[in-house]
């Protein structure tokens, strides 16, 4: 049997808005514009769309692990109404200074996901608004592809990739990012 390709998505910043202080609550998740519709195109190809979230607000106390999975369940009903689906949700509660092998730019949740459902990691993609989703999918071969609905690869006020370390594709919002991914997939079945 072939192995699955997946689409990892970073969730804020490329599903729904950041938010300084933390989405802490359902009332503070906001969808980005496109991106159910975004989802929708994806559910009809043959792809894994696989969660991987830094959620360190869950060590900080801020929120607890029943929150975020209120938050996650209202999130994926509201995704499979229009029509999408995430299959798989990894979230790491850790703090940077807990130095786990989850947080990303660490790759364990990337390698995680592979294993569980053996995936073609050269042939997957990771969509992310931040460096530290460009690392961890430059780490296990995938290809990194950078949103720009978020906090951007290096600083606020550069619209590029310049000086990023990590070679990436960059495209405005996830709608970009799943017709660039298309695109790709006609070039190389
Ligand atoms: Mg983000
Ligand atoms: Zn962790």
């Amino acid at each position: 049997m072939t192995k699955r390709r997946a689409i990892f998505l970073d969730r804020d910043g490329v599903i729904n808005a950041n938010r300084l202080d933390h989405v802490k609550r359902w009332d503070e998740f906001v969808f980005l514009p496109g991106v159910l519709d975004a989802l929708r195109q994806i559910a009809a190809r043959d792809f894994l769309v696989i969660l991987a979230t830094n959620q360190a607000a869950i060590n900080r106390r801020l929120m607890d692990e029943t929150a975020l999975r209120e938050i996650h369940a209202r999130m994926n009903a509201e995704i499979e109404r229009a029509g999408g689906c995430i299959h798989a949700i990894y979230f790491c509660p850790h703090t940077p200074e807990e130095n786990c092998d989850c947080r990303k730019p660490r790759p364990g949740m990337y390698l995680q996901a592979a294993r569980e459902f053996d995936l073609d990691l050269a042939r997957s993609y990771v969509v992310g608004d931040a460096l530290r989703d460009m690392e961890p999918a430059h780490a296990i071969g995938a290809q990194p592809i950078l949103v720009q609905t978020g906090q951007g690869c290096h600083r606020q006020d550069e619209d590029g990739c310049g000086d990023c370390p990590v070679e990436c594709v960059v495209v405005q919002d996830l709608r970009q990012a799943v017709e660039w991914i298309f695109q790709q997939d006609r070039v190389t079945p």
